[in-house]
């Protein structure tokens, strides 16, 4: 089989009039089939179980996006041998088959993007634009790791001496977890799952509960390409009652997390402790929060600036980990750069997603909306509120997008992920002052900076500590391949998603080396 080399899927143009009928046709097929309930699937068998929970669209919190299964003792041990016994088989099955599965779902997922945006926008409230962004990384992510799979599968470069065959061969860890948070709740999900599968791994994905509808249509596209039962074992449930269980268990090998610093620590802990039984250390990899910033330096183009700022900061509704939540200004055009901001932000729409003309929609659910109206409050004693500060919880969660001028480095606003519409601005002396206060956060995940300087590009390159780097554009928007991502410090375990050493992640390196028999 001949594999074309890898290249991102295209963004679909909303304004090509086609694209936008296909779109309303989705939306109002999906709508027909919202408040359906969904089986666990463990093995080849579809599970009911007593206790249900529901998934609400946030932008109209009475709508029931549909129903799942909260697993009992029994489920979780049964989903946990399943795919412990499906390992013993899958391991040993040939990576270029493996990788099939995964082009073969890029392939169905491709033939139903405008559904599987559709699901994406009722379920956790985003634009028509980055639904269909959050599909097209999907698509990428089994584009890749497949490719990437075949690549780790050839024989790996050795020295070579004189009367012994050697060989590296890269081999599967286990089973493990996946637990995915609810902002990019396809793209997030199939990434790591489809990571771990392909390089002969079996897993429990485990969705978030604000996302457990989109995580089944994933898990039926998975069956559709024909990957045999037990690989993945679909097993939605509250992460915190039968997270503990599942991350302690002697017979979990690694646990690929990606969502808050508080619960990725909370498993890093946990797995670090072994278990009776247990024979391996768990390997954690746990992708996490952000405090990111953008710096405008006074020879900053005002107009990109204020432009990648308000992308950054606002676009799904300031709900990414690389979203901008600092802007570290030059006091020379701190008051310009603010003029430009609000005139922008003004022209932002909130409302429905499901109406094309709203580029900002709902807050994920009743608990951020709170957590983020608190924020606000206390960004309004620490700094000048100058923008929106507003936000309504009657039919959906909806906030409007917020600025607040004047805030320190050491604010509350300025350290604490707030993940949501919240934007801090923060005045700098000169460049040097900037990066201190970009580098003043337990997180490292993106930052950007707006300069004409080539000398600033290059200090910023040597010293601005964050997984992703990126000048004179937004620091959201990232793409498989060609921006791998993760974070340091409190961002993570410095893992790089959609990059070449992320597969690593799921793999351990044999070696074996024979001696030569001289007949
Ligand atoms: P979260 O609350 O930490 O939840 C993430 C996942 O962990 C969910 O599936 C959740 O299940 C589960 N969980 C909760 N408690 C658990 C426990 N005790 N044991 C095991 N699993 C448990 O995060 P989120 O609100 O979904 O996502 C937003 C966060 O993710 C933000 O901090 C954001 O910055 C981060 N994020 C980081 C990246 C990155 O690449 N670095 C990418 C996207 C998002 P339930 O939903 O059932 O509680």
């Amino acid at each position: 089989m001949v594999i074309s080399e890898f290249k991102n899927e295209p963004l679909t143009d909303f304004s090509i009039p086609e694209n936008k009928k296909k779109m309303e046709l989705a939306l109002n097929k999906v709508k027909g089939e919202l408040s359906n309930e969904y089986p666990l699937i463990i093995g080849n068998k579809r599970i009911k179980t007593d206790a249900k929970f529901y998934s609400h669209n946030p932008a109209n919190k009475k709508e029931i996006v549909g129903s799942v299964q909260q697993p009992s003792e029994q489920e979780i041990e049964k989903a946990i041998k399943v795919a412990l016994d499906t390992f013993n088989t899958w391991k040993y099955t040939d990576a270029n088959e493996r990788a099939g599965y995964l082009f073969k779902a890029a392939s169905i997922v491709r033939n139903r993007k405008f559904e599987l945006s559709s699901w994406l926008i009722y379920e956790v409230g985003k634009s028509w634009v980055e639904a269909d962004a959050d599909v097209a990384e999907t698509i990428d992510f089994l584009e890749f790791y497949g490719r990437e799979a075949i690549r780790y599968s050839n024989p790996q470069p050795l020295t070579s001496i004189i009367g012994e065959a050697n060989e590296l061969k890269y081999i599967p860890l286990g089973m493990g977890l996946i637990i995915a948070p609810w902002n990019f709740p396809l793209a997030i999900l199939a990434g790591m799952t489809s990571a771990a599968l392909v390089t002969g791994n079996t897993v429990i994905m485990k969705p978030s509960s604000d996302s457990p509808v989109i995580a089944y249509k994933f898990m039926e596209i998975l069956e559709e390409a024909g990957l045999p039962a037990g690989v993945v074992n679909f097993l939605p449930g509250r992460g915190g009652t039968i997270g503990d269980g599942l991350v302690l268990h002697p017979n979990t090998r690694f646990i690929a997390f990606t969502g808050s610093m508080e619960v990725g620590l909370r498993i890093n802990e946990l797995a670090s402790k072994s278990q009776d039984g247990q024979i391996w250390i768990k390997r954690v990899i746990a992708e996490m929060g952000g405090k990111n910033a953008i710096i405008v330096d006074e020879s900053a183009d005002l107009e990109a600036a204020a432009t990648g700022i308000i992308a950054s900061a606002f676009g799904y509704q300031g709900q990414k980990c690389s979203a901008c939540s600092r802007a570290i200004v030059h006091q020379a055009i701190y008051d310009k750069l603010i003029d430009k901001l609000i005139e922008k932000v003004k022209n932002i729409k909130v409302g429905d997603p499901a109406d094309p003309n709203n580029y900002m929609g709902p807050v994920i659910n009743e608990w951020a909306f709170r957590a983020i109206m608190e924020y606000i409050e206390i960004g309004k004693k620490e700094g000048q509120l100058i923008y929106g500060g507003n936000g309504s919880a009657t039919t959906g969660y909806f906030i409007e997008p917020t600025i607040i001028r004047d805030i320190e480095s050491n604010d509350r606003i300025a350290q604490e992920e707030i993940f949501g519409p919240v934007l801090a601005i923060i005045k700098a002396k000169d460049f040097d002052h900037a990066l201190q206060i970009a580098n003043n956060t337990k997180y490292g995940l993106t930052g950007a900076v707006y300069t004409k300087n080539r000398k600033y590009v290059e200090l910023t390159k040597q010293s601005f500590h964050c997984g992703n780097l990126y000048f004179n554009r937004k620091c959201t928007g990232a793409f498989v391949g060609v921006h791998p991502f993760g974070g340091f410090n409190m961002s993570g375990t410095d893992s790089k998603a959609g990059g070449r050493d992320y597969l690593l992640l799921f793999l351990q390196a044999k070696l074996m080396s024979e001696a030569n028999i001289v007949a």
